[in-house]
């Protein structure tokens, strides 16, 4: 509006110089020169304008680009990072499965020999008091033999259930070999440990496995061992082994304690 309203007024003083009729006014000479040099500024200032637009224009440009590249490299990194995201998630899981695997028995999912043999070392280092029982299935091969390994197979993991479910959270139930279990039971000691065993072994010989028409049951005999202090873990287990020997000898179906 205003740059028509300059136009207008320019178009005017123009005209108004270049008629004949003013010519010889005293102001016309000073008029047209004020004209011109009013006239060479505009233009100069024209083209200022033109140059800062032009340079706005790049600069937008610019910026834009950069505000894309920008949001590029974001959704890349986010992407990457939700990549490696998964990664260290798959990672954990299967470090928790190594873990697993390399402490856990596959078949009963108890802890493993490796496992108890850990816990035994910390609770020496530690003086803790406990003391073992190493349990064994009575004749077990028998039931492999009449019944096939499959069955043997699901008496362990019904026996180990009954096991599991009977014991203190403290404690822990190993498998120690092939139808063998290591009990360790904390700050526990032997004649305690004897009534628990004891109830154990009452309880395991009422589990039941069904197979066709027959149902199945054994009987476990049981070596307990006080820990003394001082001793390495292993010969606890082997005083433990040397009463279940002991037991087997004895009868079967029975708990006896090592001596004193
Ligand atoms: P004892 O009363 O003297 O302990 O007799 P036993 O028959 O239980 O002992 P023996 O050592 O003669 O046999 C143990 C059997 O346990 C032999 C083996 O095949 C079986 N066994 C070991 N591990 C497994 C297993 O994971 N599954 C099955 N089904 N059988 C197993
Ligand atoms: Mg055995
Ligand atoms: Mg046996």
């Amino acid at each position: 509006m205003k740059d028509d309203h300059d136009e207008a007024l320019l178009a005017e003083i123009a005209t108004l110089l270049d008629s004949s009729e003013h010519a010889g006014h005293p102001l016309h000479d000073a008029l047209q020169r004020l004209y011109r040099h009013h006239c060479e500024q505009r233009g100069q200032m024209h083209r200022l304008i033109d140059i800062s637009d032009r340079y706005q224009l790049l600069a937008m440009e610019a910026r834009q680009v950069t505000q894309q590249r920008y949001e590029r490299t974001l959704r890349r990194q986010r992407k990457l990072s939700r990549i490696s995201d998964g990664y260290q998630a798959l990672m954990h899981e299967r470090n928790k499965a190594l873990r697993q695997a390399s402490t856990h028995d596959p078949l009963t999912e108890l802890p493993n020999r490796r496992l108890i043999c850990e816990r035994l070392e910390t609770l020496v280092a530690e003086h803790r008091a406990f003391t073992l029982a190493l349990l064994d299935i009575d004749h077990f091969k028998r039931i492999n033999d009449h019944h096939g390994h499959d069955v043997g197979d699901r008496v362990l993991v019904a026996l180990t259930q009954a096991l599991s479910a009977s014991l203190r959270e403290y404690d822990l139930c190993a498998r120690w070999g092939g139808e063998e279990f290591l009990l360790l039971l904390v700050d526990t000691d032997r004649n305690e440990a004897s009534t628990i065993v004891e109830r154990l072994r009452s309880r395991l010989s009422k589990v039941t496995v069904r197979t066709g028409q027959q149902t199945i049951s054994v009987t476990v005999s049981a070596g307990l061992s006080q820990h003394r202090p001082g001793d390495p873990h292993h010969l606890t287990v082997k005083r433990a082994d040397q009463a279940l020997l002991k037991a087997k000898r004895a009868g079967r179906d029975r708990i006896l304690s090592d001596s004193l």
